[in-house]
């Protein structure tokens, strides 16, 4: 970190800077020009807040020269993480993950069909919310434990790993009774940094979701607050921002793939179905997400999308689930990748 002194600066309350800046295990070095005069902080900076820092008026400038995240940079963990989510491993050079699903998790009958559509489409893993963040409260809110129960009867039967999105602290005992085996932190809970805590202190891997108006170095900081807490199985998941942009429900930003890539270690999957709204770009966004080194999929699928409960217009058939996988491992091939 650099810091930049106002020109004419007191000398007292420059020592005070020093002083406070030293008390937290770090070193100011100085460096006296003819018209500035700059401190070049050294140590482990993300303990610093720039905002703190502006609070001592002898300063013009703090400049970051490393991120504010440790646990979550490269930089400290330069190869890439595996995450192992009951037997699929998600990351570096592994197979190109494929989850499949409905929005919700609907009647037992109909989820099983579901979940045996993406089952013989070729997936890896099931997905399906039992607990809902709906923008309108007159809308499904989800099953709740009920829709945990059939998740859990699907996962059995098709011996595929489950994620489901959890939106309260509350709730978080019944996933750990279902032994649900990824916990979803959805877009609008992405700085729910008390959520964010609570499944750190767990050991189940968490699927993070981008928030819709957030900063990749904020959604690095979301990981940053699940992993301080101890647990380093976090998945990032990128499934389109807002923007002005009306001819689709989000705007698919997949420039983050490589981005992440070179600034954090953590895996990264892409949802092609909440960044698009509309099931038509949903296998066009796959196949690039792929090209452009997504470490896998996250598609909304139903037997009969126009019957689902949640999301239908960007829902998928396993039919078309199955083509996407197919186009995919073409894909995949071309960059040196399995799916
Ligand atoms: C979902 O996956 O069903 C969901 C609600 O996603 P998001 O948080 O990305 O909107
Ligand atoms: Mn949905």
């Amino acid at each position: 970190m650099i810091i930049t002194l106002k020109r004419g600066s007191s000398a007292e309350e420059t020592q005070r800077l020093i002083e406070n800046i030293e008390k937290q295990g770090l070193e100011m070095h100085l460096i006296s020009g003819e018209n500035w005069n700059v401190f070049g902080v050294v140590g482990d900076t993300s303990v610093l807040d720039e905002k703190k820092i502006y609070g001592y008026s002898c300063v013009q400038e703090v400049c970051r020269v490393s991120a504010p995240y440790k646990l979550a940079n490269r930089v400290f963990h330069p190869a890439d993480s595996v995450v192992d989510v009951r037997g699929v491993r998600i990351g570096a050079h592994e197979k190109i993950v494929v989850i499949g699903g409905p929005c919700s998790v609907e009647e037992e009958e109909s989820f099983m069909t579901s979940a045996q559509g993406v089952y013989e489409a070729g997936a890896d893993m099931l997905r399906g919310g039992a607990y809902k963040p709906r923008t309108s409260p007159y809308a499904f809110q989800g099953r709740g434990k009920e829709g945990l129960d059939t998740l859990c009867h699907a996962r059995e039967k098709y011996n595929m790993p489950v994620v489901t999105e959890l939106m309260s602290i509350n709730k978080i005992e019944e996933f750990i009774e279902k032994d649900i085996d990824m916990i979803q932190i959805g877009a609008r809970n992405m700085q729910n940094f008390d959520l964010l805590k609570e499944v750190g202190k767990t050991r189940i891997p968490v699927l993070l979701k981008r928030g819709l108006s957030n900063t990749i170095e904020e959604w690095l900081m979301a990981a940053e607050y699940i992993m301080s807490e101890g647990n380093e199985k976090v998945i990032l998941c990128e499934r389109g921002i807002r923007t002005f942009e009306k001819y689709t429900r989000n705007t698919l930003d997949l420039s983050v793939i490589p981005i992440v890539k070179e600034h954090s270690h953590l895996p990264i999957i892409i949802d092609p179905s909440h960044a698009t709204g509309h099931r038509q770009l949903v296998e066009s966004m796959s196949l690039a997400a792929i090209a452009a080194g997504a470490d896998g999929l996250i598609i909304e699928t139903h037997h009969c999308p126009e019957c689902a409960w949640s999301d239908g217009a960007q829902t998928v058939t396993p039919d078309q689930l199955k083509a996407i996988i197919a186009k995919g491992k073409a894909i995949a091939h071309v960059i040196g990748r399995r799916m």
